[in-house]
């Protein structure tokens, strides 16, 4: 895999399936990297009840993801006008 449509804000990595906050407001590709700072099972237990946190996966439909560019797995951001979905895949 090289390209990836959203970038983990705890570790930094390219990601394709993980945590969603806030709708978008917050991303966590791992449990190691959700529950930092202080955050607990117990806030992610209410935050999921309400729907504010949602394991997702973007990689199944990394078109309409990455359509203005990408992360690497090393968590750049990679604008690109080329057509990701064909080299994704191919
Ligand atoms: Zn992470």
């Amino acid at each position: 895999m090289k390209y990836f449509a959203r970038k983990c804000d705890n570790c930094n990595k390219g990601m394709n399936e993980g945590y969603c906050g806030g709708d978008g407001l917050s991303y966590a590709c791992s449990h190691e990297c959700l529950f930092i700072n202080g955050y607990t099972q117990e806030e992610f237990q209410e935050d999921y009840k309400f729907g504010n946190i949602y394991w997702t996966d973007w990689g199944e439909d990394l078109e309409g993801h990455i359509e203005d560019g990408y992360y690497t797995i090393d968590g750049e951001f990679i604008e690109s006008e080329e057509d990701i979905n064909n080299h994704y895949i191919s």
